[in-house]
């Protein structure tokens, strides 16, 4: 089965959940996740206070938590796994007593 890039599992990206969130307490705003993710999720604002935004969430690859790692502060965290799959298995039912 192929799947483009607006569905995972079955199911339209845009019904999951899943993005990184920036802790702004703990953001030093290193830039080192917006170097790392390829995606294009993160964008940076030039002259405004704050720096960096999840500005693409859709973007960000389901379950790759991969940016928090280049993260010393710590300051990036995801939604629960298990919830998310546990949605994402919901939703894909729900289609297809649909169909
Ligand atoms: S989790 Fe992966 S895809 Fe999502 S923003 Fe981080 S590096 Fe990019
Ligand atoms: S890697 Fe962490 S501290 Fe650096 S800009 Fe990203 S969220 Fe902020």
């Amino acid at each position: 089965m192929s799947e483009d890039k607006d569905t995972f599992m079955g199911v339209p990206r845009d019904t999951i959940d899943w993005k990184p969130t920036i802790d702004y307490e703990k953001c030093d705003y290193c830039m080192e996740c917006f170097d790392f993710c390829p995606h294009h999720v993160f964008e940076k604002r030039e002259n405004e206070p704050i720096k960096l935004v999840v500005a693409n969430p859709l973007n960000c690859v389901v379950f790759c938590r991969a940016c928090s790692k280049t993260c010393g502060p710590d300051a990036l965290t995801f939604p629960s796994k298990a919830e998310v799959s546990k949605k994402i298995k919901e939703t894909r039912e729900a289609m297809s007593s649909h169909e």
